[in-house]
């Protein structure tokens, strides 16, 4: 036990909720090896010492990878990944070789190695072996450890009862983290769109990420409170905060689970207008989740995360047969794929995009797809062979302008008469719809309106672009305002033009799932939301709790504010009142969720 008094610790709120347990520290950080030189002698008994540590390190990936059962195939990828690593030569073979060379112990040779495979990989300054580098320490740490004989630790064995704490998880903790009776999670990296990140509100964990020193300050067994709502980390609290959270816990889950009871009922206003709260996924076997949530089918599926963490490029087929699964769970209710969006911080290993000095306006997502037809066209023809199997909508993302439109319906009916010309039966073309998500996209929202089916707001995207701030850059994190009146009046220019256009608008990005700004959302016209699973039941009770001519009054007030911090504050004044009793302050409380 590590006896730190009490601390507060602050970091990005990833997860909302409260988890107050005993810290359970994974400790991924690397052991030191002893190092020692060894006698030409006992040189074949050292190489046998290591091969066995091999032998079991593949034991124990297969081992992981029988656990994981059918939790999902991207990551059972990367353990296979891990278990090719063991047979590589690079790695395996120089080890060996430099113990009968140098005449050193294994732990040493295997500690050189790793370390020349590593610089080998850091110049060739690529996104994908960046990603590889990683690989490479965890494998060669767990070799490492069964030489020594401190098992690596995994994350299967934490208790019940366990908050977890790390520098950070790996893609595979993390695929097993669903299994593990884990209550919530802090870490010192992480940003609100790490996969960590997303796979905790997914499964509703309390989660707190980017501590930056969280993992030196906690050790396993002290007590830790982990707030998700507030991004706080309380550690060995004094006993009245300890009471306190433990009183807010019990009214948190009581308000959730009065929330949840009501989850799958529709969203509809007080006055009897129809919402549709869809969800938002990153990879398919998140659909169930997020139905089960009381999303009306998936609005948006980041169809990128299926090319992430793996070696090869998904082919035709494998594409085909996650995005069939997908619509097939949604039934009647829909969902909307979303063309690769790669590029820019979205690194996907395998494909090659040149150094950008600015990879944000470079060349990713649609215009990469665009130039290469080899990566777009499959992705286009699983699709279409997907869309016989129930309510398929085709999305493409970072449109900029009607040429780039028209490219993709050219590209897609090329598709499609291929598709049919090889007996595949379409009896029709799934509705085509793009993310309006760049300035320029909102500004002629009128003349693309006329070009698609439907349109589906990426707010994550249209503040980073209109308002010249970096998602990812925390100095600038300052300026984020989704109610600033340069984005409320774009939001209500694209609204207008769908509606002039009879067409569908929904929106995916971050701020339709925040609660805040749903009446704002409401009075814009917006019908139909898309977000991550824990927010559905949440916004969808706001809604309930909402009168939409309220909601317009409110919106009509706002437009004449001249700035963002002034709406902000006549939101959070008036957003109490307008849901009376309906919704428990524990879960939302308009003037403390303030953004
Ligand atoms: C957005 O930009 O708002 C969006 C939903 O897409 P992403 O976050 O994947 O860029
Ligand atoms: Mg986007």
């Amino acid at each position: 036990m590590n006896l730190v008094g009490s601390i507060t610790l602050k970091g990005i709120a990833a997860s909302p909720g409260i988890a107050i347990g005993r810290a359970y520290l994974l400790d991924r950080r690397r052991v030191a090896p002893p190092k020692r030189h060894i006698t030409p002698h006992e040189v074949e008994a050292e190489v046998a010492r290591f091969d066995e540590a091999v032998r079991e390190s593949e034991r124990q990936l297969r081992e992981v990878k029988l656990k994981l059962g059918a939790a999902g195939t991207e990551h059972i990828q990367i353990l296979e990944a891990h278990e090719l690593m063991l047979h590589d030569p690079m790695l395996v073979d120089g080890a060996r070789q430099m113990v009968r060379d140098q005449l050193i112990n294994a732990e040493w040779a295997l500690k050189k190695t790793t370390k020349s495979v590593r610089e080998l990989f850091s110049h060739i300054q690529d996104e994908y072996f960046r990603e590889r580098r990683a690989d490479v320490d965890y494998v060669a740490d767990r070799v490492l450890r069964n030489l020594m004989g401190t098992s690596q630790t995994a994350v299967t064995e934490i208790g019940p009862g366990s908050v977890l704490i790390a520098h950070d998880l790996s893609p595979s903790d993390t695929a097993l983290l669903q299994q593990t009776p884990v209550l919530g999670l802090a870490l010192d990296v992480g940003g609100m769109t790490s996969h960590t990140a997303i796979v905790a509100r997914n499964h509703k964990l309390p989660a707190v990420i980017g501590l930056e020193h969280v993992s030196d300050v906690i050790g396993s067994g002290d007590i830790v409170i982990v707030d998700g709502s507030a991004g706080l980390v309380l550690v060995n609290p004094a006993l009245e905060d300890l009471q306190r959270y433990q009183q807010q816990a019990l009214r948190y889950s009581v308000g959730r689970a009065q929330l949840d009871a009501h989850a799958r009922e529709p969203a509809t206003t007080l006055d009897g207008v129809q919402v549709r709260v869809a969800g938002n996924i990153e990879l398919h076997d998140e659909t169930g989740l997020v139905l089960d949530s009381g999303a009306e089918g998936i609005g948006l599926y980041r169809t990128e995360f299926l090319y992430m963490n793996r070696d090869a490029l998904p082919d035709e087929d494998e594409q085909y047969r996650h995005y069939r699964e997908v619509v097939e769970r949604c039934g009647p209710l829909g969902a909307t794929l979303r063309t690769l969006d790669i590029g820019g911080d979205k690194l996907v290993s395998h494909v090659k995009l040149p150094k950008e000095a600015n990879p944000a306006m470079g060349l990713r997502a649609l215009r990469l797809c665009l130039r290469e037809s080899g990566l777009f066209r499959p992705q286009l023809r699983a699709l279409l062979r997907a869309s016989v199997h129930g309510e398929l909508r085709i999305m493409v993302p970072f449109v900029s302008g009607l040429a780039e439109v028209r490219a993709v319906k050219r590209l897609l009916a090329e598709c499609h008469a291929e598709l049919l010309a090889e007996g595949v039966a379409l009896p029709r073309l799934p509705a085509l719809g793009i993310m309006v998500e760049l300035p320029s996209a909102a500004a002629i929202a009128d003349i693309l309106a006329r070009e698609v089916d439907f349109f589906a707001i990426g707010t994550n995207d249209l503040i980073q672009y209109a308002l010249a701030i970096d998602r990812a850059n925390e100095h600038v994190g300052y300026l984020y305002h989704p109610l600033h009146p340069a984005l409320l009046r774009m939001l209500q220019f694209i609204l207008r033009s769908g509606a002039e256009a009879g067409i569908r608008v929904s929106m995916c990005g971050e701020m339709a799932g925040d609660p805040f700004y749903t009446a704002i959302l409401l009075g814009l016209g917006l019908r139909e939301f898309s977000m991550n699973a824990v927010s559905v039941p949440v916004v969808k009770q706001v809604i309930r709790s909402l009168d939409v001519s309220a909601c317009e009054a409110l919106l009509a007030e706002a437009m004449t504010l001249p700035d963002a911090s002034d709406i902000e504050h006549l939101v959070s004044e008036r957003l109490g009142p307008m849901l009376g009793t309906r919704i428990s302050r524990e879960v939302f409380d308009p003037m403390s969720h303030r953004p």
